[in-house]
């Protein structure tokens, strides 16, 4: 009988990718970027490229290899998340955090970059340069992500570093759609993007992207950041790059990391995946590097084991249904949650305001929310799920073969999981909707590529509440960044009529 197993670093990456219709490695994985003069040797260059990279790197086994020019002998700037007294230097020793000494059978694939000009290239990228025969051109300003022909609009000593984020965060993917197609992978469903604006101020696009204020510091309060995974991570790791950055905030994550986490927690090494460190040792870590003037407050618990929850302001970036529901029943009255969500390249943030969506009008309230997803995997009804959890039944053939033909796959895939207590079943084993192995205890299928712009937004949120109030999201937005890139959509979603928690 096979067993089920730990997760590698590369399931995840490799589910993402049979969705694509390939396996890892990826043939064809040279990326070259190539950064003029004046981005080099700025804060919104540096930052972009650096934000770039940490994505790009991450994803082993998909990019082979990154090849920066440019940068040579350029010091790095306050505010840059590397070490290190030069960029090349600082990025190199980055890169190499994210391997282990050596690859192992569970983390195969290894991050190389490399400097200086070269002709061994898949997908180019230019920061800042509009003259190149690049594939991609990308600059920023404070706000915005400027692609294509609107990089002319850049503003390389801006303070604010959301646009860089955004920028880097939007070319990422548009990389890998090009990957995608240097292997020969084509779909005609998916869009690239060549010349796009988007603020993350205001969420205008093209010409109507705002600029917004420039921000020479950030002073934090209130603010508890729930589930330090992939968003929340991102989300503070842009924060960390706001000079100025000061304050408190409350960190809450009962986790530790898997070796999979090393592929989209852009403040994670390898050693802390290899060590199964708590996930916030990487935030602590990080912040205590790079923005040493913000104090965190250490939850390692989960929300609703703390004995209070006084924050008025809580970033919900945990990734079930039940959490959430946790999340805005035990604050305290009045907070403001701002809850991110991906899927796929899909992300989506909600802003919960007065008479607008509040997570339980987005998930309306059930108690039997577990069970009813359980027993739809099964194909079973509620009440034999309940009997299966309640009495703790042992897994049989014929339960398997039951489950098989409900997922539409054979009972021999489900092998491993006969003649165990049905309540040590790993949940998310079962679902239905994504391409998982059934011998790894494994969640959704991951890249970094919607985590990060997540990130950002909830990032110029946080910023916008302090310095811009007005310019705060209302209250819905969505971006597919596959099929409809140049397509970010923005609505006020009203409060549903049926949900408890209004009137
Ligand atoms: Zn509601």
């Amino acid at each position: 009988m096979a067993r089920i197993r730990r997760e590698t670093a590369v399931d995840r990456t490799e589910a993402a990718l049979a969705g694509y219709g390939t396996t890892l490695p990826l043939a064809r994985g040279a990326v070259a970027i190539t950064v003029a003069p004046s981005a080099a040797g700025s804060p919104v260059g540096q930052r972009l490229l650096t934000l770039l990279v940490n994505e790009l790197a991450r994803m082993k086994g998909v990019v082979s290899v990154i090849n920066v020019d440019g940068v040579a002998s350029v010091p790095v700037l306050p505010g840059v998340p590397l070490e290190g007294t030069d960029l090349e230097s600082g990025l190199a020793g980055f890169v190499a955090s994210l391997n282990a000494p050596a690859p192992t059978a569970d983390d195969p694939y290894e991050a190389t970059i490399a400097f200086g000009e070269t002709d061994a290239v898949d997908v180019r990228v230019a920061i800042g340069d509009m003259t190149t025969n690049a594939n991609i051109v990308v600059a920023a300003d404070a706000w915005r992500a400027l692609l294509g022909r609107y990089a002319e609009y850049a503003r390389w000593e801006a303070s604010a570093p959301y646009g860089a984020a955004l920028a880097a965060a939007l070319a990422a993917p548009e990389v890998f759609k090009r990957l995608l197609l240097a292997n020969g992978l084509d779909d005609s469903d998916r869009r690239l993007l060549t010349d796009f604006a988007f603020s993350s101020f205001d969420y205008g696009i093209n010409e109507d992207a705002g600029a917004g204020p420039d921000l020479y510091e950030l002073v934090l309060r209130d603010l508890a950041i729930v589930g330090c995974g992939a968003g929340g991570s991102a989300a503070l790791y842009v924060l960390a790059m706001q000079p100025g950055l000061a304050g408190a905030v409350g960190l809450v994550e009962p986790g530790r990391h898997k070796l999979s986490n090393i592929n989209r927690y852009l403040m994670t090494s390898a050693s802390d995946v290899h060590d199964a460190r708590h996930k916030l040792a990487s935030a602590v870590n990080h912040l205590a590097r790079f923005a040493p003037a913000l104090t965190p407050t250490l939850h390692p618990v989960e929300w609703q084991m703390l004995a209070e929850h006084p924050w008025p302001f809580l970033l919900s970036t945990v990734d079930t249904v039940p959490a959430r529901w946790q999340i805005q029943r035990r604050a305290i009255a009045g907070a403001e949650i701002l809850d991110a969500a991906v899927n796929d390249l899909f992300y989506n943030v909600i802003r919960v305001a007065p008479g607008g969506w509040c997570l339980e009008c987005k998930h309306p309230f059930d108690p039997d929310y577990d069970l009813k997803q359980r027993s739809a995997r099964w194909g079973v009804d509620v009440e034999t799920v309940r009997a299966w959890a309640t009495e703790n039944v042992v897994v049989n053939a014929e339960m398997i073969t039951t489950l098989a033909g409900t997922q539409g796959k054979e009972p021999d895939d489900y092998a491993a999981l006969e003649g165990k207590p049905f309540r040590d079943i790993p949940m998310l084993t079962e679902c239905g909707e994504t391409r998982l192995r059934t011998d790894v205890p494994s969640q959704a299928p991951v890249l970094p590529l919607a985590t990060t712009p997540v990130g950002v937004i909830l990032a110029a949120e946080i910023a916008k509440r302090s310095v811009a109030p007005d310019a705060q999201l209302a209250n819905w937005l969505g971006h597919y960044l596959d099929r409809a890139p140049q397509r970010p959509r923005v609505v006020w979603r009203p409060a549903s009529a049926s949900c408890p928690r209004h009137g």
